[in-house]
């Protein structure tokens, strides 16, 4: 009789419950520094034009979906990431 729940390494029991597993489990999405956007690819073109505009323009980040940085920002029109 096998029990499915069981604590996870950061201590939340049940382990389906931890944000920060869940958050690993999540896809990697793209930010920049400046931008107020997630991208489901860096070489997105509204994050290519962003960058452009931007005088010094900060690195492209790939973070997780479930990152508290990516669920701060709004999902980019033009390629489509994934929601949250
Ligand atoms: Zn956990
Ligand atoms: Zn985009």
């Amino acid at each position: 009789m096998a029990d499915e729940l069981h604590t996870c390494k950061h201590g939340i029991y049940p382990s389906t419950a931890c944000s920060s597993c869940k958050a690993q489990s999540m896809p990697t999405v793209y930010i920049s520094g400046g931008g107020m956007k997630y991208h489901a690819t860096p070489s997105c073109p509204a994050l290519a034009e962003g960058q452009s505009k931007a005088a010094n323009p900060e690195p492209i980040l790939p973070v997780s979906l479930g990152s508290e940085v990516a669920q701060s920002r709004k999902p980019c029109k033009t390629c489509r990431p994934p929601r949250v």
